[in-house]
């Protein structure tokens, strides 16, 4: 098979990693791909969201399938655009049409199908403009924290908490009448804030049969002791400590099935990775949002504990026959700590050299924002290189991690030292 994955990240280069391993594959292509992605596929200079030359490739090189990486090509209806084009609609693509998308490209789309199907969520409510003075009134009628969340995609940043009912007031009049997030805040969730500690759970699903994949916790901010600006994530464990087979139960029962049963009854066709951000509170599981795709970095610890062959695990979801699947999933814990340019998340420079990667062997090395030049690797991106590592458990993982990055350097490289401190 000749398989095309779209992405440019660590967790682009994770699905190379393992599609690799296939003897199922003859030609693997990554687009638009970084300096890791070059060494084990063909990367093509093509961007998610440009469908045309994406099609021409696609037929260029006779991909078998497709898998997209990031939200946005799938929010952007490149599933649908393929379904609606002659050549194209036999080709599978792993990831949901633009309809299913709408979970993580609407939180009142996500909200709205988690109060019709009873999954469990911080209560809430939505205003637009013309009902800010409702608004006001629902934040008065709330306890401080106050939750506020921009109805669309906002790079990670539409989402603000507040202690302030002032402050509050203020930012929900900023978003909805000013446009703080441009159209994506043109509608904005106001919720409950929900006391707990958070933890991803991954479900693959062919529309009618589901696979629930390894637990990960993620840590988002910059700074050590979670404080500092958010991030695209500074590094994950998996399996989370806490979530024992209990609590796993309760997330099945109340949360993984009643999704893909809402998903059947309200028509919406669903192929892909479902990432469901989940928070426990008082030991029982909410779900704070719904991701369309695999998160990243959590891929990074995720996807190199499954030992399926992943082309047969993608192949069975696109033939709608999952569940002849049994996934075996290594029973080490693995951990990731990403490498991030100096200055990231706020300004900071590309172009400088990554030196000493070679030194690194009992760890797996991902390339995100990385590129070759000349023979070398140079840095590319806010989020450079993430380190895997398997253990006995999180902290023997992460150990053999920061070990490894001791040996890579590259001018300004921080990374958070203090991965699992909550746990
Ligand atoms: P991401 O960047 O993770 O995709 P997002 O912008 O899509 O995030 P959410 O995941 O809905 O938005 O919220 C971002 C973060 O805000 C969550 O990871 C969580 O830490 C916090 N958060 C969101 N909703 C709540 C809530 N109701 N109570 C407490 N914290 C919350």
């Amino acid at each position: 098979m000749n398989i095309l994955i779209l992405g440019s990240g660590g967790r682009e280069h994770t699905f190379a990693w393992k599609i690799a391993q296939s003897d199922k594959v003859n030609k693997l292509f990554v687009a638009p791909g970084n300096a890791g992605t070059s060494k084990i596929a063909k990367n093509l200079d093509i961007k998610v969201n440009d469908f045309e030359h994406l099609k021409q490739a696609v037929l260029a090189e006779s991909i078998d399938m497709v898998v997209v990486g990031p939200e946005d090509p799938l929010v952007n209806g490149l599933h649908d655009f393929f379904l609606e084009d002659e050549q194209l609609k036999d080709i599978p693509l792993i990831g949901p049409q633009k309809l299913g998308a709408t979970l993580e490209g609407s939180k009142e789309f996500a909200k709205a199908f988690m109060k019709r199907h009873s999954i469990p969520t911080a209560a809430y409510e939505s205003f637009t403009k013309e009902t800010l003075a409702r608004g006001y009134a629902f934040l008065e009628s709330l306890d401080p924290p106050y939750v506020l969340k921009a109805d669309g995609l906002a790079a990670g940043k539409g989402v603000l908490i507040l202690n302030d009912i002032e402050e509050a007031k203020k930012e929900l009049k900023a978003m909805l009448v000013d446009a703080k997030f441009g159209t994506a805040s043109n509608t904005v969730v106001v919720e409950e804030f929900l006391d707990g500690i958070e933890l991803s759970c991954f479900v693959l699903t062919d529309g009618e049969n589901y696979k629930i994949l390894p637990t990960a916790k993620d840590y988002k901010r910059i700074g050590e002791g979670d404080l500092g600006l958010n991030t695209g994530g500074m590094g994950a464990i998996s399996p989370v400590p806490f979530a024992d087979a209990e609590f796993m139960q309760k997330i099945e029962q109340r949360i993984v099935k009643p999704t893909i049963d809402g998903l059947k009854k309200d028509n919406i066709p669903y192929v892909g990775f479902i990432f469901i951000g989940l928070i426990k509170v008082n030991g029982e599981p909410k779900v704070i949002e719904y991701n369309v795709r695999m998160g990243d970095p959590e891929t990074e610890v995720v996807i190199p504990r499954i030992k399926n062959d992943m082309v047969e695990v993608l192949q069975a979801v696109a033939d709608g026959r999952l569940n002849e699947v049994t996934l075996e999933i290594d029973e080490r814990s693995a951990a990731t700590v990403m490498t991030v340019s100096g200055g990231y998340p706020e300004a900071y420079e590309k172009g400088k050299e990554i030196i000493g990667l070679e030194k690194i062997s009992d760890s797996i090395v991902f390339h995100a924002g990385t590129k070759e030049e000349n023979g070398k690797i140079l840095t590319n991106g806010g989020r450079v290189i993430a380190v895997t590592s398997f253990g006995n458990d999180f902290r023997e993982a992460l150990s053999t991690s920061y070990q490894n990055i001791q040996k890579m350097d590259f001018e300004g490289m921080y990374y958070r030292k203090d991965l699992g401190f909550d746990l």
